[in-house]
């Protein structure tokens, strides 16, 4: 019981349920396996979302708008 009380308890990013902070647990600072992974998961997709996306869209919409003014003005 002692050992229990001096042991930091922590929530768990993942899913906030407390857990405590022990060399027994191999998920710390997460509660379990699954949540490592979900949150492991999350920020490599966010991370791939940012790198990708504006740029294409800046690019694409740029492009779009000069093809629009050239066909325009080469069919006058
Ligand atoms: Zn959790």
């Amino acid at each position: 019981m002692s050992d229990f009380s001096t042991t930091p308890e922590v929530p768990c990013p993942q899913c906030g349920k407390r857990l405590y902070w022990t060399s027994d647990n191999p998920w710390r600072p997460f509660c379990s396996k699954r949540c490592r992974t979900l949150d492991l998961g999350a920020w490599a997709d966010e991370s791939h979302r940012i790198a990708g996306e504006p740029a294409l869209d800046e690019a694409n919409i740029e492009e779009l708008m000069e093809r629009l003014e050239r066909g325009d003005n080469d069919r006058r």
